[in-house]
């Protein structure tokens, strides 16, 4: 009997992924009884804690196996443990698996830097994972006659073969392991989160992705019964939300089927209350369905439209294959009705890009009208992925810079804890490293200011009622007002970021030149930021200052403009401030309530009339923000900084969440 312990630490510590790897793994084994009955499988480790805390209640010297599911945020925290592990048990065997190892490109390097690995298993593991077992059971460990793994001190034992199998429901074979995560996750106040995996394979082949089809197109079912059985397992277990790890969520029909399953089992268990999906990159319609489902099951937080860029030249340059504009317009109707707040996701950094690309990009889907919210990511050269390659590092002249991976509010006393390195793109022959840092700034201030509400009412106005798009208006607003030395509130906010871009961009020392960076208003705040959060809560926190140079600012350029005046009044009284105590009286002299409610149906893209010209008076006593009106407006009940922390924390949203955090709800203003 072999003692095997699978070891998958998750990124964060609040929001935990319960370990699907770890089910997988030991099916592949269980279902040959030889297996089943020779090997014993440990439970399996899955919190982000040092090495001694997750170690404590092991006998390091009894695992013979253990097993290492490596991505780009625990890669440095699983090979701490394996030094523990194999300190204390030599002849243990260390496997290495997930998308992480850069083993198939540079094999030899990477295990002569990471000797204590003795085998590694590429891309998947169903056929390759027993026959190690059998070899190390048996005592031969001939594992060079094993395809698709690289063995320590043999190399590349060839090509993957792939022989996925999905008999069944993890959640329920293995339900005491899962059953016993998810009670120990809930008693310690953290909230279990459930993988589901609908089918496996990508047909595309996105330059930047690890998991598409560089490797196996493919797509492998799980039985829709183990599904069903897994999303029952997930409601009476209390899942906080569930994660549809399908690399296309929405390309096949039965995808309804599992959001409708998903909403009846909320309906029956109060849980999972929400579920994430990569969305399909065609079929609108099932994915209008799946959106619709969701949204009426109260588990939808938006419709995620990840499109990366909207960049012909970007989108060549990563084989990247988005909707059509159509499909697009299709899906942004389907949001406005249903009222989905739309979050567009885009890449930093993408070889073909440009500064201009930029700027069209962020406003082509204002065009779209899907703009509630941003996600941006910075590019990562994912080993396993097209762009990793040295031809395509060669045809793109790549510049890269080595960097912690990208962690959202990372911990300003933990800044490298459990964080891996990695390779981030900040060049190549489409832009300079200069003009990356101004890719960066555009992109940062339109996630601060369009995702945080603060300029959206006043472009949405003079877009639609001035015909000024969206590009001008917000190329002028970068270049003009945020990079303009006239403007010194503005500009110091912008030297702040440059300088911590130029850190990032060309800093030597890789613990000293992260993405985020503090915020020197927030001393004593817990963790650091990023740049459009920085760039937000320097607005939000010096709101006077802001408004001031944004009055003079815009007032000098749209001085034509009759109703300007009262928008930007409008748009600036809609601000949640540091002084609002639960109640505030909203004067307005043009109906701009009724003006954006309907220009909401309009997808902020039509063309309006002014609005009519009436004095009202509106009071709001709002104790909620957020999409779901999760976050209390609570900070007068504290003082100093504890004060002003508990506001940026109400108000201002990490890019995942910050869609209406920071401005009240139009539809909460009460007529007088
Ligand atoms: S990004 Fe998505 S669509 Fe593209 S290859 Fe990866 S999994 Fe497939």
């Amino acid at each position: 009997m072999k003692n095997v312990l699978i070891c998958n630490p998750n990124s964060y510590d609040i929001d935990i992924y319960m370990p699907y790897i770890y089910g997988l793994l030991r099916r592949m084994c269980d279902v040959d009884p030889y297996l089943k009955e020779e090997l014993n499988w440990s439970h399996p480790i899955y919190l982000n804690l040092t090495p001694d805390k997750l170690l404590k209640d092991y006998d390091l010297q009894s695992i013979d196996v253990l097993g290492l599911s490596c991505y780009t945020w625990n890669r440095k925290l699983n090979y701490k443990i394996a030094e523990c592990v194999k300190k204390a048990n030599p002849s243990c065997i260390i496997i290495e698996g997930g998308p992480e190892p850069d083993s198939e490109d540079h094999p030899n390097a990477y295990l002569n830097k990471y000797s204590l690995v003795d085998i590694i298993v590429k891309r998947e593991a169903d056929h390759s994972l027993p026959l190690i077992m059998k070899e190390i059971i048996n005592q031969t460990y001939e594992y060079e006659k094993i395809p698709g793994l690289i063995v320590n001190g043999f190399g590349d034992t060839g090509p993957v073969v792939y022989n996925r199998i999905y008999p069944d429901s993890i959640y329920i074979r293995y339900e005491d392991v899962y059953t016993k995560i998810a009670n120990d996750l809930i008693s310690s106040k953290k909230k279990p989160v459930q993988l589901l995996e609908g089918d496996r394979g990508c047909p595309y082949q996105c330059a930047f992705c690890n998991k598409g089809g560089y490797s196996y197109k493919e797509t492998t079912f799980t039985p829709i019964e183990a599904i069903y059985q897994d999303i029952d397992w997930g409601g009476r277990n209390q899942v906080y939300y569930v994660d549809i790890i399908n690399s296309n969520y929405g390309r096949f029909e039965r995808d309804v089927g599992i959001a409708k399953k998903l909403v009846e089992t909320k309906t029956k268990y109060g849980h999972p209350e929400i579920a994430f999906y990569s969305g399909a990159k065609t079929h609108a319609k099932e994915m209008a369905k799946i959106l619709i489902e969701l949204k009426k099951g109260g588990m939808l937080q938006h419709h995620l439209v990840a499109l990366q860029t909207t960049n012909k030249a970007a989108l060549k340059a990563a084989n990247r294959i988005n909707m059509t504009h159509e499909d697009y317009l299709y899906l942004a109707k389907i949001s406005a009705e249903y009222d989905i707040p739309a979050c567009s996701q885009f890449i930093l950094g993408l070889p073909g890009d440009s500064y201009e690309g930029t700027i069209k990009s962020f406003t082509d889907v204002m065009d779209m009208g899907l703009f509630d919210n941003f996600m941006l990511f910075p590019y990562q050269v994912l080993p396993g992925s097209l762009a990793y390659t040295q031809d395509y590092r060669d045809k793109w002249e790549l510049k890269t810079v080595v960097r912690h991976n990208q962690r959202q509010r990372r911990k300003i006393t933990q800044k490298t804890d459990h964080t891996s390195e990695t390779e981030y793109l900040v060049g190549c022959s489409t832009f300079s490293k200069e003009t990356y840092i101004k890719m960066w700034t555009f992109s940062a201030a339109i996630l601060a200011y369009v995702g945080g509400n603060i300029t959206r009412f006043l472009s949405s106005y003079l877009r639609l009622t001035h015909d000024i798009s969206y590009i001008d208006f917000y190329s002028s607003f970068v270049e003009d007002f945020l990079t303009n030395p006239e403007y010194t509130f503005m500009s110091d906010i912008n030297e702040k970021i440059y300088e911590h871009q130029h850190r990032f961009v060309y800093g030597d020392d890789v613990d000293n030149s992260f993405y985020e960076f503090p915020h020197h208003d927030m001393n004593g705040f817990r963790s650091m930021f990023e740049c459009d959060e920085y760039i937000l809560i320097s607005t939000l926190l010096h709101f006077d200052v802001f408004k001031a140079e944004f009055f003079r600012y815009i007032l000098s350029k749209y001085s034509h403009i009759e109703n300007i005046e009262s928008i930007l009044k409008f748009q600036t009284d809609l601000v949640i401030t540091q002084d609002y105590n639960l109640s505030k009286t909203i004067y307005v002299d043009r109906n701009w309530v009724d003006y954006f409610n309907q220009a909401k149906k309009n997808l902020w893209v039509g063309k309006l009339d002014e609005p009519t010209n009436e004095r009202k008076v509106y009071l709001i006593k709002q104790h909620y923000s957020g999409p779901n009106k999760e976050y209390l407006l609570k900070w007068n009940d504290y003082e100093g900084d504890k004060r002003k922390f508990e506001y940026i924390e109400a108000v201002v949203g990490t890019m995942y969440k910050r869609s209406d955090r920071c401005i009240f709800d139009i539809n909460e203003m009460v007529l007088q």
